[in-house]
């Protein structure tokens, strides 16, 4: 099949504003195909690898600043191509597609924990691998400590690999250096848990991150460095520091205004007496990156 005739006969495929897909409400136009099956994620990859045509891989968009302009590459966007998950004692595989919040709660139900702190995070399990998505500094907990291997579509096939091949650690992966490789699912090895104490464990979480801002659109943290300097209230336009590390959108935010503010902190943190880089923990999407 063409890469023409699989878009407009097989792959759901729709133009449409990237702040429909986006936790922050921010991007402008893309063209965005949703494949329903692994297999099918897997012809059109392929068929992109084969045609030269840039992609980029959607998981929940929780992590994304995504550029107001639109993006002309396609949005391959995850979200119903790989949602099974297998219990096996303690062994556990779930597809890139599935939430977090809905792994940590499928989980329990089988006497396993581990990553009851998940359940606050509205990433996917491929935006999780990718990103190491994890508890805040201090509490050293990440998706990969469970992790045992990662499925994923390499540019030319689909290989599996243990948990060491992907460098992990804070916020990162080697997935982040190779940006034609999809996770397509990750096998873990979660402790027994009991089922109540778990619960709690989610509840706990819940009440902890839960609070008005945050249910303002956001993108989590947008540095990956501890403490930065107190920014709260600081504003650009409709982006707003809700506190040190957080952006809201608080109503028609663009993307350079939150750029214009990540900036600010940035320089704001290296020009202070023992001032300190800021690394951005954002994952940027512009035409030109
Ligand atoms: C309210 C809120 C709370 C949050 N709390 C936390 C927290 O406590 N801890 C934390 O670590 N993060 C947190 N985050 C950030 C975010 O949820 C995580 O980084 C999450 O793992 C991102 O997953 P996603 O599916 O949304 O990825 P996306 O935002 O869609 O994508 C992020 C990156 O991953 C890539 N990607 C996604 N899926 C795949 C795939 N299958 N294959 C290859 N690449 C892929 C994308 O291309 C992109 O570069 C929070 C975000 C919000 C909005």
């Amino acid at each position: 099949m063409t890469y023409e005739s699989l878009l407009d006969e097989k792959v759901e495929t729709k133009v449409d504003q990237l702040s429909n897909h986006t936790w922050l409400r921010i991007g402008g136009t893309a063209e965005i195909a949703t494949p329903k099956s692994k297999e099918e994620a897997i012809e059109l990859l392929s068929c992109c690898k084969e045609n030269n045509i840039p992609y980029r891989i959607l998981g929940a968009g929780s992590n994304l600043l995504v550029d107001t302009n639109g993006i002309t590459d396609l949005i391959i966007d995850m979200k119903k191509c790989c949602q099974s998950i297998e219990v096996d004692g303690t062994s556990v595989t779930a597809g890139a597609s599935v939430k977090l919040p809905q792994l940590a709660n499928y989980i329990i139900r089988h006497d396993l924990g581990g990553i009851e702190y998940l359940y606050s995070v509205p990433g996917t399990v491929g935006g999780g691998v990718f990103m190491n998505a994890g508890r805040g500094m201090g509490h050293n907990s990440t998706l990969s400590d469970y992790l045992v291997s990662v499925e994923f579509f390499n540019g030319k096939e689909i290989e599996t690999q243990p948990r060491e091949y992907f460098d992990f650690s804070n916020r990162y992966s080697s997935f982040q250096d190779h940006n034609d490789w999809v996770i397509l699912s990750a096998t873990f090895e979660f402790p027994e848990e009991n089922e109540e104490d778990s619960t709690q464990k989610i509840k706990d979480r819940m009440l902890k991150t839960k609070s008005r801002e945050r249910s303002l659109p956001n993108a989590g943290s947008v540095f990956k460095t501890g403490q930065p300097l107190p920014l709260k209230g600081l504003q650009i336009g409709d982006a707003k520091f809700s506190d040190n590390n957080r952006i809201i959108n608080t109503g028609d935010a663009t993307s350079k205004d939150v750029e214009r503010l990540m900036k600010i902190a940035k320089i704001a943190n290296k020009i202070i007496p023992g001032g300190r880089d800021l690394k951005t923990e954002y994952q940027i999407w512009k035409d030109d990156n």
